[in-house]
């Protein structure tokens, strides 16, 4: 294991009375994009100092490409860059967390590499920390870089999630923002495994504030978040924020039961009047189905949150680390 002193500073401020700054990255199969992800931020970090330091946080989250060679080759002559590596590929919402856990700075970040997070409004970012915000976020100003499925489905989640939940998520805002110390220690403390680390930083309060950006296409590569993956995140964030969809059920249950109830007292009065009356072969399939279905769907909502359970008391870590590099202390 390499070890390399952290110390960005370049004029006469001594580093141990520096705020660091950490940028929190999660990279998976990103060996083109970390020389330009670096290129772009130098010159940003450059106007940070000397007041602040900056070190930047590559969690590897199990590349199966170069990525791990390519941000050590970079290490070497720039002694604010930390890798962590991860034992295997544990998604980008664990990846984070294993940023929270190791990152050392007063103030975080998380960022994407593929510089789709426009790393130049860090400065407004801090300065809004610097007066005070715990938490600023960063909204995106426009949606056009995005197909329009991604716009739909994104807005989609965003009002399903807002309807159910009662601690409303700002949408347009992604993972991308500042995060306070204080903010990242009650991150760091929540247990719980499932989770959309974008509702938790809703969740935890303290004052935020906002500054806006154009979400620039990605600069290399391609995204590996799939639909499917995308649509297994929007159910962690909701299974996890809210029993609303449980609860839904108990109301239409009853419902359709005291209609059920009026219904078989329609049929025994007109049997008795009128006895049997054969015909209904449409109406019973009908009823079948529709119960049949609901019964499904109540039974799998169900089944989401079990699922979430099991994960939640096997108590298995988020992420497995399997070695990190540089400033050690
Ligand atoms: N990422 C990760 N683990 C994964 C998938 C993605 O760490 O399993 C990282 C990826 O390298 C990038 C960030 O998460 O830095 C965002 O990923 P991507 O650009 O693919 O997502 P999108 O911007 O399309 O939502
Ligand atoms: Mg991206």
């Amino acid at each position: 294991m390499s070890i390399v002193k952290l110390n960005l500073s370049t004029d006469a401020t001594p580093v141990e009375t520096q705020t660091l700054l950490t940028l929190v990255v999660p990279v998976y199969n990103e060996e083109s994009a970390i020389g330009p992800f670096l290129d772009a931020t130098a010159t940003i970090l450059e106007q940070l100092a000397p007041s602040l330091r900056c070190e930047i946080l590559f969690i590897n989250d199990g590349s199966r490409d170069g990525t791990e060679f390519a941000i050590r080759s970079f290490m070497h002559n720039n002694p604010a860059i930390r890798l962590v590596n991860l034992s295997r590929n544990f998604g980008k919402e664990a990846a984070l967390c294993a940023g929270l856990e190791h990152a050392r700075g007063a103030a975080v970040i998380p960022v994407d590499v593929d510089l789709q997070d426009d790393v130049s409004i860090i400065p407004d970012m801090v300065d809004k920390w610097r007066q005070g915000a715990r938490i600023v976020n960063a909204r995106r100003s426009d949606r056009t870089s995005d197909s329009w499925a991604k716009r739909t489905s994104a807005r989609a989640f965003y009002r399903a999630f807002n309807a159910l939940s009662d601690y409303p998520m700002p949408s347009d805002v992604g993972d991308f923002r500042l995060l306070d110390r204080q903010v990242v220690d009650v991150l760091r403390s929540m247990g719980e495994r499932v989770r959309l680390n974008k509702a938790l930083f809703s969740w935890v309060g303290f004052k935020t504030e906002e500054v806006t950006f154009a979400r620039n296409a990605r600069s290399r590569g391609k995204t590996t978040m799939n639909y499917w993956r995308l649509w297994g995140m929007a159910l962690d964030g909701i299974i996890g924020s809210t029993t609303k969809p449980l609860r839904i059920w108990t109301y239409l249950g009853t419902g359709l039961g005291l209609l059920s109830f009026l219904y078989a007292a329609c049929i025994f009065v007109s049997t008795l009047l009128f006895g049997v009356d054969v015909p209904g072969y449409a109406s019973l399939v009908l009823l079948i189905l529709t119960f049949g279905g609901l019964n499904l769907f109540a039974i799998g909502i169900l089944g989401e949150y079990i699922g979430r359970i099991l994960t939640e008391v096997r108590e298995r870590p988020m992420f497995v680390v399997r070695s990190t590099y540089g400033a050690e202390d």
